[in-house]
């Protein structure tokens, strides 16, 4: 047995009994929250803080939601702690993405739905829209938030949702949603005019996990990224020269870290391209898998957004204000 393949057997086996721990408190809270509950406001919980924020936008008053992940926080690795637990188990509804961003977060969820209605928001992306996963035949690529013109089947998603959880509410549900979609159709034609001014030799970006794809797509930029769609896999040595080889060849001088993910396999690209006489810079830290700190513009969608598409375009030679589509970005 290799020991990668050992590594997986043992990982696998404390899944399971995380799993079976997580079930077992599961049972005591759904028993514990039926009693009280008499409460004003839909509770919900969310998993990821861009999934938070759509339902946020839409439930307005009406909700309170509570996110799981905050800023900085991987996805692709994070499991519930006990707390977590606890708080899906009371709430009157779980959102995730689904699309196995949550990968560890599955078995349980799965386990919930049969106690509490929970909406995987991800999945109301059609499937001729979604990017295919390269290593997994029957997965897609869950990254769905880079591309606004797709993020509005979350919305929609997130608004028919909590119409079915509180019909007394579906006027105002309605009147949020619109007003989400008329933010995001204003986002998307800022970053369309934004990315347009980058010079098209310069169309390349260089992330550290591959979490840019459906960017690329709506934006017309080729997308390398260090580690591939999860941050589980490690970049192979075998990658990294062959993308020191692409940033020579492009004449790259800028690429991107991210706020969840660690900057080694970044800076290991920069100093080998430094090997080849090729001067590479960080361009910034992209928001990839997490909004930036709650209570700040950039711990919002929108403001998630206009912060990766500022910050690529400037670096990359294009044109766009400092503060961004709305002035509200720091000075980079
Ligand atoms: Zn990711």
């Amino acid at each position: 047995m290799s020991g990668a393949s050992r590594v997986t057997l043992v990982s696998r086996g404390l899944l399971q009994l995380c799993a079976m721990v997580a079930v077992a408190i599961l049972a005591l809270s759904v028993g514990a929250s039926a009693q009280g509950a008499d409460r004003e406001k839909l509770q919900v919980v969310a998993t990821v803080s861009m999934i938070g924020d759509a339902v946020r936008s839409v439930a307005g008053d009406r909700a309170d939601v509570q996110t799981l992940m905050g800023e900085g926080v991987d996805p692709h690795l994070y499991r519930q702690t006990q707390a977590d637990v606890a708080a899906m188990a009371r709430a009157d509804a779980v959102f995730w993405n689904g699309l196995y961003l949550e990968a560890q977060l599955e078995e349980f969820l799965e386990q919930l739905s049969r106690h509490r209605p929970v909406f995987a928001l991800g999945e109301n992306v059609p499937v001729e829209k979604r990017i295919a996963n390269a290593d997994y035949a029957d997965r897609y690529d869950p990254h769905i938030w880079m591309d606004p013109s797709l993020w509005r089947y979350v919305v929609e998603g997130a608004r028919d949702a909590l119409i079915e959880l509180d019909p007394e509410g579906a006027e105002i549900y309605q009147a949020n949603a619109e007003q989400s979609l008329a933010d995001l159709a204003e986002l998307e034609a800022y970053a369309q005019a934004s990315l347009a001014t980058v010079p098209e030799d310069k169309r390349m970006l260089i992330t550290a996990h591959d979490a840019f794809s459906y960017f690329g797509r709506a934006y017309g930029f080729e997308v390398l990224g260090i580690q591939g769609l999860s941050t589980e896999s490690e970049a192979g040595l075998r990658q990294v020269d062959q993308l020191v080889f692409l940033i020579v060849e492009h004449d790259i001088n800028a690429i991107f870290v991210e706020t969840s993910v660690s900057e080694r396999n970044v800076r290991a690209l920069i100093e080998g391209a430094a090997a080849r006489g090729q001067e590479v810079t960080i361009g910034g830290r992209l928001y990839s898998d997490a909004m930036g700190p709650a209570g700040t513009y950039a711990g919002t969608y929108i403001g998630m957004i206009d912060a990766n598409v500022t910050t690529i375009t400037r670096s990359l030679g294009g044109n766009a204000p400092a503060g961004g589509m709305a002035g509200q970005l720091g000075e980079s």
